[in-house]
């Protein structure tokens, strides 16, 4: 069959879109359509080949893996290529997946082993002796990056395995938990750089890092799920060789489950279509592996994905509704913020009625109007978005967001800066900056007091109790209990929570008063730095680019900040509360590597008891608290560990050894 001009201009046509989606995708860690989308493309152009075999080359990217390696990492080779997974889309496609294997398999009864489909990056990692030596991207397939430093800090990679193995290559997927990339966005947010677009994208751009101190600090975790290449014991099945790489030391998904049937497999996966909403991680399908490992080596594989596997993609949760009113808010660094409020409705397991549409350029670009029809959906199953306008639907009642220009709050004219998308509030004494910095204030990696939510601020702004973060360290019980929802038991919590907080690490106070720029990082930074809050109130430009990741625009905010009335009397009311105004260095020189990092320990530690590990944790601005919740940021688990680890791994929360204790507390 001779190939007509216009399919060969449109197989031409998908091959250099799909590179292109490839290339935002894999190497920017920034795609520009959705994956769904991206799909699509990438069946029409297997259904052309597969029409017109003529067509058909070997560097189609229907065939190839689609990363590639990024200057700036080493490249890896695998010992063995590290594949795709072949896709499936509904019930009908899972069987005759089923059919052709058991029709290559020669009608032989097949057990599958069926696990969730986490949707991060994946890496290899290599031991020799038990140790890790290497940990890579999956590259092309064939090639990948060496990440090895950024993958050593992500807390759930063993570093020495639990029993001694002459060679090990693990594959699994690493990630990034819903919670941390909602943070991660909103701080990307109100710094003005470039959002991640899903917590896939998120942790790839972690891990590819030049800095592994970065990556540290971005909240990682991993799923092992399969061996690349062993040189250790016999194994008879996949379902075997979880159980062992989870006896190493390895962090393996808890809802793994054996099949012996396809009815089996499906029934199964129908659950997760719902429940997936609940997990604390993306997952974007189930991947449906053969058990027996004998079976998986008559499969075999194709150029980009083994035989023996596919992955069944859920649909993405969308969900269609009216932009009913768009708002402003202002936030903590005057910045405004529009809002699209929608009529409520149900999607990716919750109802949505609000989605943040970031800016003035985002409104125009995605052409909204109030009245519009809209497709709503949620990145990374936490942060409802706009994702396209249905115009067809338009009455023509539609209206133009107009974008103020004075301060809905203040009323003082707006100001844009050069390059930057955000619109601001100059006005430091204005009352929503107020509010919004007195939420950051209290924030758990400020000065982290609990009890103290929006609501209870609002009250006591609005009872004139506070009028900056100061007073909050003079309320009096009397005054608590008068306001609305507060009873004696709340009131006293509330004023513990509040005294507790003047023992905070220097590093967390100047990050709670919210300097423009001032990230947590940089914080900690200036506090070792200069040693003392007033050190550094009167530090200069000059001085303070002198330190390291402070740069001149930074420099000019921390001494534009220091000068402003309001905020020397903020700071007053603090030393005279007896805040914690110095960075406090132990009798061991400890440093303040822990800061804000909640820990629940479980097990017998090797090398500390309870208490001696309470101590080196909170000598280094940590807690220790008694139960797992999402907000924990360690399990510390000895042997014998007891149903928190359990909990911790339901909830996703990161699970260490003593090892890995020891080399946080190193750091
Ligand atoms: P994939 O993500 O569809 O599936 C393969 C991957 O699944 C493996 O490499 C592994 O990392 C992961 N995985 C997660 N859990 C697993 C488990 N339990 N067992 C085995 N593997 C598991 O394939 P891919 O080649 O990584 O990426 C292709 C997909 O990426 C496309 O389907 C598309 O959705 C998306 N993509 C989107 C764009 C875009 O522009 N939007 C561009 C390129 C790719």
């Amino acid at each position: 069959m001779s190939v007509p001009n216009d399919v060969r201009k449109e197989v031409e046509e998908l091959r250099r879109e799909i590179e292109e989606h490839n290339y935002n995708y894999y190497v920017l860690d920034s795609p520009t359509i959705p994956d769904e989308q991206y799909d699509w493309m990438m069946r029409r152009l297997i259904q052309l080949e597969e029409q017109y075999p003529q067509l058909a080359t070997p560097d189609s990217p229907s065939r190839r893996v689609g990363g590639r390696v990024q200057e700036g990492f080493k490249p890896v080779k695998h010992l063995v290529p590290m594949l795709s997974l072949g896709n499936t889309f509904n019930e009908d496609e899972l069987k005759d997946f089923h059919r052709r294997v058991r029709s290559a398999l020669n009608d032989q009864p097949v057990e599958y082993v069926v696990e969730l489909k986490i949707d991060g990056l994946a890496i290899s990692l290599l031991y020799e002796n038990g140790r890790l030596v290497r940990g890579a991207t999956r590259g092309d397939g064939e090639t990948g990056e060496d990440i090895t430093e950024n993958l050593k800090t992500v807390g759930s990679i063993p570093l020495k395995l639990r029993q001694p193995v002459p060679r090990l290559e693990v594959r699994g997927e690493a990630y990034m938990p819903k919670e941390a990339f909602a943070k991660l966005n909103a701080q990307r947010e109100e710094r003005g750089e470039p959002l991640f677009a899903n917590p896939r994208n998120a942790a790839a751009g972690s891990l590819r890092q030049l800095d592994p101190k970065v990556t540290a600090g971005r909240h990682l975790s991993t799923f092992i799920y399969g061996i690349g290449h062993l040189e250790g014991p016999e194994m008879d099945s996949h379902a075997e060789a979880l159980q062992w790489l989870k006896e190493l030391g390895f962090r393996i998904n808890p809802h793994i489950k054996v099949f012996k049937t396809i009815s089996g497999v499906i029934d199964y996966l129908n659950t997760w279509l719902e429940k997936r909403f609940q997990l604390p991680y993306v997952i974007d399908g189930m991947v449906i592996k053969v058990n027996s490992l004998a079976q998986q080596r008559r499969l075999g594989f194709t150029a980009k994905s083994p035989r023996w596997a596919t992955a069944f993609k859920f649909p993405a949760e969308k969900a269609k509704t009216k932009v009913e009113d768009i708002k402003i808010s202002v936030g903590r660094t005057g910045v405004l913020t529009p809002t699209a409020y929608l009529t409520p409705v149900e999607v990716a397991g919750s109802t949505v009625s609000r989605a943040v549409l970031h800016n003035e350029d985002i409104i125009k670009k995605k052409n909204i109007k109030i009245g519009d029809t809209v497709v709503i959906h949620k990145a990374g199953d936490v942060i409802p978005e706009v994702v396209e306008v249905l115009t067809e639907k338009r009455t023509g009642r539609e209206r133009d967001f107009i974008y103020p220009e004075k301060c809905p709050e203040c009323g003082t004219k707006v100001v844009r800066e050069e390059g930057e998308a955000a619109v601001r509030c100059p006005n430091p004494y204005c009352p929503a900056r107020t509010r919004e910095g007195i939420f950051h204030f209290v924030s758990r990696a400020a000065m982290d007091i609990d009890g103290l939510g929006p609501a209870v601020i609002t009250q006591l702004l609005r009872a004139g109790l506070i009028h900056d973060a100061g007073d909050l360290y003079s309320l009096k019980f009397d005054d608590l209990i008068k306001l609305e929802r507060i009873g004696e038991k709340s009131a006293r919590n509330l004023l513990n929570a509040i005294a507790d907080s003047k023992q905070r690490p220097l590093g967390q106070l100047i990050f709670a008063l919210g300097i423009r720029h001032v990230g947590q990082t940089a914080a900690k930074k200036l506090a070792k730095h200069f040693g003392s809050l007033e050190k550094l109130a009167l530090a200069t430009e000059e001085e303070l680019v002198a330190v390291p990741e402070v740069g001149p625009k930074m420099a000019e905010s921390i001494v534009r900040w220091f000068n402003r009335e309001n905020n020397i009397k903020l700071l007053k009311k603090l030393i005279s509360a007896g805040v914690n105004t110095k960075n406090v260095e132990t009798k061991k020189a400890v440093n303040n590597s822990l800061a804000g990092k909640s820990f629940v320990l479980t097990g017998t530690l090797k090398n500390y008891t309870r208490k001696e590990a309470k101590e080196v944790i909170e000598e280094r601005g940590g807690r220790v608290v008694s139960s797992v919740s999402k907000k924990t940021d360690y399990v510390l688990a000895g042997e014998n560990p007891g149903s928190k680890l359990e909990k911790a791994q339901q909830l996703g929360v990161e699970v260490i050894d003593e090892e890995k204790f020891k080399e946080l507390l190193e750091v």
